[in-house]
């Protein structure tokens, strides 16, 4: 019996035209990103299982539930990575790139993978665009890196998108503040799910990202972090803000938005979209001023953000529904003669960058509709009686021009 073979549940394929799609969005994140001076960095998909339970924090989902780990043949616990910020930090301490000149600056494209329970917008293995920037605590280099994203979703086609904004604070004031939650959510504590009954102890910052509506309900009265801040994490954030002001770059507070990630200190912020339904972030990232230092590098303030390549390209799809690119030109050859003829005429379009599809079977007839059903723009028909005169017939199907032109001069059409 032959074997008939499926993806992985939550691993789907992605298929022309949507590849079209994510190399247009991919191209408008490498030529924005280089205009900010980010260099593309590339680290493995496999890391040591340590590096993100080091970095992500034990009481996050991903490490919790959502980790593709396993034991190598040398008995060496390994992930696939869920996330690009460890690798990159990892990296950037190992390679000792702080000896660089700051900041040094970097943008990742790759799959992630988190077990999660597949669902619209929500795989197993999916894509991410992000960026990250070392070196640098100035709330200029916030501003720079929210701005960049902003000009990528908008150059990649996004359309009405939301910035949401936090600040979480830093090491000298969040202690304070994840005693208040303490405080707050104790007598709460056999309400909450046995999720943030976990977080209570671990990290109750957690509770704060619960998407349990009965955790969701008992802290609606929880205090916010913006009054437990620091002077130093207020000028910061309220410098921020100014700039974005300055930018005309509209953004929301959310006083509740914590992320799901320990490394994360400051500014923390979440792009939405309107048109995502419930698995509505495009993109999220902050900043991580104590990770570089953690992975045994020099103390370097760090920030970065990621952004899910199929949440955006469903949405931009669904809204320009953008049909399959057919061929520039559709050479429509008959007869066994006309083969080498066709190949030559296609091969002479194509090193001119057309696109070009060459009809290799089928009357002419059937040619011609198979032209019309691909979106071609012109056809060509090379048969018989056209490599006798010399000349091949030709039909623009967008504006229904047609005519006859010299075999070597076909190209002369199409520029
Ligand atoms: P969510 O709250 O939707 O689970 P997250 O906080 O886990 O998102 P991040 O880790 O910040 O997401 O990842 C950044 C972006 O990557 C998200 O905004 C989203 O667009 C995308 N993303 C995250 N997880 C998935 C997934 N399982 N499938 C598809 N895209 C994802
Ligand atoms: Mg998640």
């Amino acid at each position: 019996m032959k074997a008939r073979f499926t993806a992985l549940k939550g691993a789907p394929d992605v298929l022309p035209p949507e590849t079209h799609l994510w190399s247009k969005i991919e191209n408008a994140a490498c030529e924005v990103f280089c205009a900010y001076g980010y260099d593309e960095i590339k680290t493995p998909i496999l890391e040591p299982a340590e590096l993100f339970l080091r970095s992500i924090g034990s009481s996050s989902d991903i490490v919790a539930k959502e980790m593709y780990s396993f034991t190598d043949k040398a008995d060496r616990s390994i992930s696939l990575r869920p996330e690009g910020t460890a690798g990159v930090v990892r990296a950037y301490v190992e390679h000792n790139l702080s000896l660089r000149p700051a900041p040094q600056k970097f943008f990742y494209r790759g799959p992630m993978f988190r077990y999660e329970r597949p669902q619209k917008g929500r795989q197993r293995q999916f894509y991410q665009i992000g960026a990250e920037c070392f070196g640098t605590a100035h709330p200029g280099m916030d501003a720079e890196l929210i701005v960049m994203l902003m000009a990528f979703l908008e150059k990649a086609g996004l359309r009405g998108f939301s910035l949401e904004l936090n600040s979480i604070g830093c090491r000298q004031c969040r202690p304070a503040f994840k005693q208040r939650l303490k405080e707050f959510f104790g007598p709460h504590l056999d309400v909450l799910c046995p999720d943030c009954q976990r977080r209570y102890e671990q990290n109750p910052l957690r509770i704060l990202d619960c998407k349990v509506e009965r955790c969701s309900a008992v802290r609606a009265g929880a205090p916010l972090i913006s009054e437990s801040l620091c002077e130093d994490c207020r000028m910061h954030f309220g410098t921020l803000l100014g700039l974005l002001d300055a930018m005309e770059t509209p953004y929301t507070l959310n006083p509740q938005m914590v992320r799901g990630l320990d490394y994360y200190t400051r500014t923390v912020f979440e792009v939405t979209s309107g048109q995502l339904g419930a698995q509505n972030a495009v993109a999220a990232g902050g900043r991580y001023d104590l990770l570089v230092s953690e992975f045994g590098g020099p103390e370097t303030p760090a920030l970065g953000f990621a952004a899910g390549m199929e949440r955006l390209s469903d949405i931009i799809l669904s809204a320009t529904a953008s049909g399959q690119a057919g061929p520039e030109v559709f050479i429509a050859s008959v007869g066994g003669e006309a083969a080498a003829a066709a190949l030559k005429t296609a091969s002479a379009l194509r090193a001119g960058g057309k696109r070009v599809e060459v009809g290799w079977e089928g009357s002419l007839k059937s040619q011609l509709r198979r032209a019309d059903k691909m979106g071609a723009g012109h056809v060509v028909i090379i048969g018989g009686d056209e490599l006798k005169s010399g000349s091949f017939k030709w039909k623009n199907l967008k504006n229904g021009e047609s005519g006859e032109t010299a075999a070597g001069e076909i190209f002369k059409l199409f520029i």
